[in-house]
C-alpha cells in the first residue's frame, strides 16, 4: 500500500519552475530521504505534500485519497521544521497540547498522548519548562513531539537537525531512527547532508533542479549512481 503519492506535480513561482512534473511513490512505513543541493526544490516539494503550498499542476494522494485541495490539518501529516517554531510563551506541555485543545480533544486523552510522546522522546522532565529554557536538541524533540501527539500517518521533516551542533546532530539522528523503528509510520525527510541520508534512509530520492534524478536504496545510489551529478553528490569515489 502506498502512503504518499506525488503525481506529475509542477510548481512555479511566477515564471520560475521550481518543481517540474515530479512523480514520487512512498510505500507505507518507508523512511524516504529527499536529498539535494540548496535550492533544488526539496522544501517546496515537502510543503506541497503538507498542503502549505498549492501545486500549480498535478496531484497529491495520501493513503489513497486525493488531498491536493485539502487543508493541511486534514491530511494526516505532521511536519517538523529546521527552526523549531515553538510558542515561546507556552510551556512544553502547552506546546504539545495546543493543537489538540483547539481540535476539541478531551482532557484525559490529551494527557495520555502527552505522556506517551514525552516518554518516547524522553522529555518528561521538561514538560513545565518554556522553550527559552531548553537546548536546541531539546527544542527539536518537543517539535517532533507536537507531530507525535497528533497521531499522524506521515511525518515530514525539513532539515530538522541543521541548526544543531555535530554531537547533537548525531544523537538526534539515532533518536529519529529509533522513533521510526518504534512507530513504523511513513517518514519523508529532507536534507542536504549525505551522512544523514545514508544512515537514515530506506530509499533516497536525489533531487536536482526540481526533478528527481535517482530514487533507490542508499547502497544502490552509492555504488551505481545513474549520472555524474548523483555520483558527485553521493556516489562512490571509485
Ligand atoms: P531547497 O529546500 O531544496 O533548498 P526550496 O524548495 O526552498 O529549495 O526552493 C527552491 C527554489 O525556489 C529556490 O530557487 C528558491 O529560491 C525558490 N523559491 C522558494 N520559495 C519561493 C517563493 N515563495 N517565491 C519565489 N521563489 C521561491
Ligand atoms: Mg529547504
Amino acid at each position: 500500500m502506498t502512503s504518499v503519492v506525488v503525481k506529475d506535480v509542477s510548481l512555479s513561482f511566477g515564471a520560475y519552475d521550481v518543481l517540474k512534473e515530479l512523480n514520487l511513490d512512498v510505500p507505507e512505513g518507508e523512511f524516504l530521504v529527499l536529498l539535494g543541493p540548496s535550492g533544488c526544490g526539496k522544501s517546496t516539494l515537502l510543503n506541497c505534500i503538507a498542503g502549505l503550498l498549492d501545486v500549480s499542476d498535478g496531484q497529491i494522494f495520501i493513503k489513497g485519497k486525493n488531498v491536493t485541495w485539502e487543508e493541511p490539518k486534514d491530511r494526516g501529516i505532521g511536519m517538523v521544521f529546521q527552526s523549531y517554531a515553538l510558542y515561546p510563551q507556552m510551556t512544553v506541555e502547552g506546546n504539545l497540547s495546543f493543537g489538540l485543545k483547539t481540535a476539541g480533544m478531551a482532557k484525559d486523552e490529551i494527557a495520555r498522548r502527552i505522556a506517551r510522546a514525552a516518554e518516547i522522546l524522553q522529555i518528561e522532565p521538561l514538560l513545565k519548562r518554556k522553550p527559552a529554557a531548553l537546548s536546541g536538541g531539546q527544542r527539536q524533540r518537543v517539535a517532533i513531539g507536537r507531530a507525535l501527539v497528533r497521531d499522524v500517518d506521515v511525518f515530514l521533516f525539513d532539515e530538522p537537525l541543521s541548526n544543531l551542533d555535530a554531537k547533537l546532530r548525531s544523537e538526534l539522528r539515532v533518536e529519529i531512527k529509533r522513533l521510526h523503528q518504534k512507530l513504523a509510520n511513513t517518514m519523508i525527510y529532507v536534507t542536504h547532508d549525505q551522512i544523514e541520508a545514508m544512515t537514515l534512509a530506506d530509499r533516497i530520492a536525489v533531487m536536482r533542479g526540481g526533478v528527481i534524478q535517482q530514487l533507490d536504496a542508499p547502497q544502490v545510489i552509492y555504488n551505481r549512481p545513474v549520472n555524474r551529478f548523483v555520483a558527485g553528490f553521493l556516489g562512490s569515489p571509485g
